[in-house]
């Protein structure tokens, strides 16, 4: 009997370790979503495929999945974007978030279960920032109120920071930022006090007038949704420190709780060996790949295909190699669905057939299951589109639903297959309509039953012209498009 674990490596410790859900059959995860300022790059992109390829395969093994993403709707960039556009706060940001749902259908993300808005969660937040201070882990300094890095014994075990730079730094030293390098280990702002460029926006609660910092909004949402313990975590590196790290030391100085147990980061999408960041200007949009007319799915095979972990410098080179893999998808897919019984029904090309599949779905389990080895696991898939091949010739309509249906499961995971294959079929039908393609297979079927192969041939060359591709099978031909 196949018997295989599931193992992460787990930035909190950097190992491998067994995953084990805190329920059995369930598994929480939370992962950072965007500001919503401004569209997202495909450096972020990358974060949110990475994610939605931890919960598909999750599911593909068997668990129920509860996935919350937050949306960033208030801090100093969207205020800062949303004065000077004119608009409010909530109707500029509502703008970028529908932007970036679209995106996320786009590349065929499964939505989360939950979108929650830091702006929704006051009360939350507030309700958070009292029990730290109950709990004696901030200070005020103004109407601002801060979190005292050192009162927490494990500040910075996540990203394993020198114990010389936390001696240095942690002298309650004031940062007012949501983002600050390596090399400053501040206390950090929880509760930011009202100021005249804000605005309009704020909100008058019990500790003040103001707005909350960035990392205490993730530790209220993920703590409300999904519990003061929860199974993994999710983020780009860059957000290890401090964001990661300033919200374990919340949630936990808060509830005396393990906050996390497995924390999985992405790492970068780069240009040039550089991060692809919106303040660096290297970076792309979805609209732009549109525009320069590469299909945005073609990025989700790219993004996928290289392992989470590792680096990844952006190169339109790869749209090519990302194309013939898809289009080796759809000439499988092709095939099968133009299989009109006959073949070999003697059940042996059955039995093949599910022992090709079987060997697929051991090899996908066991190289997703290693910290979602997904190079290897592709390599299983393209193996069994090989093997299928071979015996494509003699299968059955019924061998053929076989296939298809595994396909269809392993497209649960890869998200790609099945909605290139319909566009394909639609864009298919759309041009098989067209009269001359029509005509010349008239006159080709005519040449063929008169053997004149030399007619036939120049005809296929015709069609080829038009961009169709027709294929001699063995009851008749099929069509392609180039
Ligand atoms: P941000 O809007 O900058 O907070 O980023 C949203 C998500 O995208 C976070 O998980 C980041 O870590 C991730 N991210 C940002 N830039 C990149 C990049 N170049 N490559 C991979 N992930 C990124
Ligand atoms: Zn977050």
């Amino acid at each position: 009997m196949f018997m295989s674990e599931i193992s992460f490596y787990n930035t909190l410790g950097r190992r491998i370790e067994k995953f084990k859900p805190l329920e059995k059959d369930s598994v929480k995860i939370y992962s950072c979503g965007p500001t919503v300022y401004n569209y997202v790059h495909l450096g972020n992109i990358r974060a949110y495929v990475f994610v939605d390829l931890l919960k598909r395969y999750l599911r593909y093994r068997g668990y129920k999945v509860e996935h919350v993403m937050n949306i960033t709707d208030v801090d100093d960039k969207t205020i800062r974007d949303s004065q000077k556009s004119g608009k409010t706060l909530k109707e500029f940001t509502d703008f970028y978030l529908q932007a970036f749902i679209d995106d996320l259908q786009v590349m065929n993300i499964l939505l989360p279960d939950v979108m929650p808005k830091a702006t929704d969660h006051m009360s939350e937040i507030v309700d958070l920032v009292e029990k730290l201070t109950k709990n004696g882990y901030t200070y005020r300094s103004g109407d601002s109120v801060y979190y005292k890095i050192s009162q927490f014994k494990n500040y910075g075990e996540l990203a394993q920071l020198d114990k010389q730079i936390l001696k240095s730094n942690a002298s309650g030293r004031l940062n007012d930022k949501d983002e600050y390098e390596k090399e400053q280990v501040n206390d950090f702002v929880l509760w930011k006090a009202w100021q005249p460029e804000d605005g309009e926006v704020y909100w008058q609660t019990r500790i003040g007038k103001g707005r909350p910092g960035w990392h205490i909004e993730c530790s209220a949402m993920s703590m409300k949704n999904l519990g003061e313990s929860f199974d993994i975590h999710c983020g780009g590196v860059d957000l290890i420190f401090p964001h990661h790290t300033n919200e374990i030391a919340q949630s936990e100085a808060a509830t005396g709780k393990k906050f996390v147990n497995y924390w999985l980061h992405n790492a970068h999408l780069t240009v040039d060996g550089q991060k692809m960041a919106k303040s660096l200007g290297n970076f792309y949009t979805l609209k732009d790949l549109k525009e320069k007319g590469y299909d945005p799915l073609l990025l989700r095979f790219i993004l996928l295909k290289t392992h989470y972990r590792q680096t990844l410098n952006f190169s339109f080179s790869d749209f090519d190699e990302a194309k013939s893999i898809v289009e080796k998808f759809i000439n499988l897919l092709t095939i099968l669905d133009t299989i009109k019984d006959g073949g070999n029904n003697d059940g042996g090309v059955k039995k093949e057939l599910k022992k090709i599949i079987g060997s697929c779905d051991e090899k996908f389990i066991a190289a997703m299951d290693d910290d979602l080895n997904v190079s290897l696991a592709l390599a299983a898939v393209y193996e069994f589109i090989n093997e299928v091949n071979k015996i494509i010739n003699q299968m059955t309509v019924g061998d053929a639903e076989l296939a298809k249906d595994f396909i269809d499961k392993l497209d649960s995971v890869l998200g790609f297959v099945n909605s290139f294959y319909s566009k394909h079929v639609f864009l298919l039908s759309q041009k098989i309509n067209n009269p001359q393609l029509h005509e010349i297979l008239i006159k080709r079927e005519e040449a063929r039953a008169q053997k004149d192969y030399a007619a036939a041939d120049e005809l296929r060359k015709e069609a080829l012209d038009l961009g169709f591709i027709i294929e001699d099978t063995s009851d008749g031909y099929r069509i392609k498009i180039k």
